[in-house]
């Protein structure tokens, strides 16, 4: 009996499960635009346009191959609006009895699968590099489930910079050497661009016209959309970027919006490119001495560390993950966040960018959207949402954990042992934001202050019950606890007042 294989939009990948499960001569192929997709959050347009485009180019391309694949356009006539209703219609129409799927990454459409009137089954999706069943041994019976164990897990499994039995360098993690202030100068023009092909000009008329309200520009679009462009953009990256990656991870400058990161995590999570092949790439440029030990190692660790840690966390914490709330904050995502004006110029810069290119990188994700949210006390769901919406590379399974856990420590401390929250003395080191900014960061009280300054005391002070006694935080209370009296309580009334500010909508 004739089966239907469903490829979702982040499954475009020749080997995922289902399609090496399919019998070509007898199967045939489901794909989707559909509404619901692109409106459960309100995702950027650069976003859908890039996942509609490439799931058009790689519909072509496994018909090139002799697939039978039923393509559904977003404004056909017949489109059901929804994954299920797009296979029940697929269902009726072929006779089909049954439906292959690799399991999605997002609990919210795995449920609707299986609720589906419709006899599913679901194929682990094994593009990664632990399984599901390999995270829960690792994490049973752990008292901290901490990445770095994790990592070194999967370098022994994958032998990934491993000599001998032991680590190149005869260290794991080379992460000190990666902190460095922002260069003066970038040598780099940053992420290889492709011009817009008739289909990606076609899909991104359609998206222009069916999400006008959605939150980013559109103009501009020059992302890869197929695997022989994301190849090349792999490629691009390992030659030119990758030997200073390490160099300048967390350094941000307010004229460079890429530095020396790769962007290669919307094709990774695509499928366009696989997690191993990128990895042994980056491998052989330290090989072949074209790129350090310390970028290398340091871009491997995010890629089978940080990437593979969240998905595990995210499966194994289950589907009320992104309800979690353990600092109950409530405060609603200020307009700012949708490009309102801010006159904090590292925020206004990180939003700017993520509304036109639908990417920032990790540490403007981290310490300054992110920051900022969790040292305003911004709801961890609609912070949650907002990142889920605006970025280009947000799946469910990668963007919960980094923002519910490791950004908002909504998860009470799974991901993280502590909040990652700092004053603006982290943004100046390690940007040249505070040198255009309205505020001044040197200034820790006052009408010119720099607010991550006094919402960062405010913040611990919020929260002391909980994390003074953390050892990694200690000396952080202590030195309040040496601070004049009466410059603690001006800190604690200035911060009260910079946050009634940005609740009755003022411009901060
Ligand atoms: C609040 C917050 C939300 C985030 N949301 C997402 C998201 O929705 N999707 C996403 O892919 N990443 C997310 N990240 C992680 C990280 O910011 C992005 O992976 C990275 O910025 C992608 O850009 P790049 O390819 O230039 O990365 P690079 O800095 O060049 O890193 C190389 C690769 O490592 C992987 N990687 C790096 N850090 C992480 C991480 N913390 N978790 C998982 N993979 C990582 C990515 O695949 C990335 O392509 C988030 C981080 C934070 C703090
Ligand atoms: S002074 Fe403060 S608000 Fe302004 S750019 Fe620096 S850290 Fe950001």
């Amino acid at each position: 009996m004739v089966k239907l294989i469903l490829i979702l939009g982040d499954q475009l990948s020749l080997d995922v499960a289902a399609l090496r499960a399919a019998d070509k001569a007898t199967d045939v192929i489901v794909m989707a635009e559909v509404f619901s997709e692109a409106t459960y959050v309100r995702h950027h347009p650069k976003k859908i346009a890039f996942i509609f485009a490439a799931m058009r180019k790689f519909a072509q391309s496994l018909r090139g191959a002799g697939w039978q694949v039923l393509y559904s356009q977003l404004d056909d006539t017949q489109n059901g609006g929804s994954v299920p209703a797009e296979l029940l219609r697929r269902a009726e129409e072929t006779g089909a009895g049954e439906v292959i799927a690799t399991r999605p990454g997002e609990w919210r459409l795995i449920d609707a699968l299986e609720q589906a009137p419709l006899k599913v089954t679901l194929l682990e999706d094994d593009r990664f590099l632990a399984t599901h069943g390999e995270f829960e041994a690792w994490a049973e019976g752990r008292k901290a489930l901490r990445m770095e164990y994790f990592y070194r897990d999967m370098r022994r499994k994958t032998g990934l910079l491993m000599e001998g039995g032991k680590p190149v360098g005869d260290k794991w993690n080379f992460d000190h050497d990666n902190r460095k202030a922002a260069p003066d100068q970038i040598n780099y023009s940053g992420p290889l661009s492709f011009e817009p092909d008739d289909t990606t000009r076609d899909v991104m008329d359609l998206v222009a016209a069916s999400f006008p309200d959605h939150f980013g520009a559109l103009d501009g679009f020059n992302f890869a959309t197929t695997r022989e462009e994301a190849l090349r953009a792999m490629a691009h990256f390992i030659t030119h970027a990758l030997p200073r990656f390490g160099d300048f991870q967390d350094a941000m400058l307010s004229e460079n919006k890429f530095l020396y990161h790769a962007v290669l995590s919307p094709y990774l999570n695509a499928g366009l490119l696989g997690p191993l092949e990128i990895c042994e790439a980056a491998e052989q440029a330290y090989r072949d001495g074209h790129a350090p030990i310390n970028a290398v190692e340091g871009f491997i660790r995010q890629i089978i560390g940080w990437r593979e840690y969240v998905r595990g966390i995210y499966f194994l914490e289950g589907p009320n993950y992104t309800g979690r709330n353990a600092l109950e904050h409530k405060r609603d995502l200020p307009a700012l966040y949708w490009g309102s004006e801010t006159k904090m110029h590292c925020m206004s810069k990180a939003v700017a960018q993520t509304r036109d290119e639908a990417y920032a990188h990790h540490i403007q994700r981290l310490m300054i959207t992110g920051n900022f949210a969790l040292l305003a006390g911004i709801d961890p769901v609609q912070v949650h949402e907002w990142y889920l919406e605006v970025y280009i590379d947000a799946f469910e399974w990668v963007e919960a954990p980094n923002t519910i856990g490791m950004s908002q420590f909504a998860d009470g401390g799974i991901i993280a042992s502590k909040p990652y929250v700092s004053s603006g003395a982290y943004i100046n080191r390690m940007s040249n934001y505070c040198k255009s900014c309205h505020y001044s960061v040197k200034d820790k009280t006052g009408e010119a202050a720099c607010p991550f300054n006094v919402l960062y005391w405010d913040f611990l002070m919020r929260h002391k019950e909980r994390f003074s006694g953390n050892p990694r935080m200690g000396n952080m209370y202590r030195t309040w606890e040496r601070m004049d009296e009466g410059h603690r309580d001006t800190v604690l009334s200035d911060a009260s007042a910079l946050l009634q500010r940005l609740d009755a909508g003022e411009v901060i």
